[in-house]
């Protein structure tokens, strides 16, 4: 399941891409409307990606907890604005890993009734050797 996480791959294929674009690519973050193997609609219904906002809160507190703890120990500053600049920074640079891994944590784990399909993979292979 991992590399299907850390892939964006679709949670019932594991084929299929979710995203369009690389993460930090110019032309912005597209989503898929389907998945281009199996066709599975990532959208179940509307405002289904609302479930999001709270995997990426949970990746902004851990990170900016641990993001001041580090500049605590490296720095041993009390400035509060080196604190704002790194914090600001490091999660504006974060940001495109935020949306895309939350909307990929929501889809793979916290989606019930969604599972992978081992049957639906199989042709991937097929579809790959006639690529070559
Ligand atoms: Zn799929």
């Amino acid at each position: 399941m991992w590399p299907a996480i850390v892939n964006a791959k679709c949670p019932k294929c594991w084929v299929g891409n979710i995203y369009a674009n690389p993460m930090y690519s110019l032309s912005g973050q597209k989503m898929l409307t389907n998945c281009p193997h199996c066709g599975m609609t990532y959208e179940r219904e509307p405002g289904y990606f609302y479930g999001a906002m709270y995997v990426s809160y949970a990746f902004i507190v851990a990170e900016l907890v641990t993001l001041a703890i580090g500049t605590s120990i490296l720095t041993g500053s009390d400035n509060p604005w080196v604190y704002t600049a790194v914090l600001l920074g490091v999660v504006g640079i974060l940001a495109p890993f935020n949306l895309r891994y939350s909307r990929v944590i929501l889809l793979h784990w916290l989606t019930p009734g969604l599972h992978y399909h081992p049957e639906l993979s199989k042709g991937s292979e097929t579809i790959i050797s006639n690529l070559r």
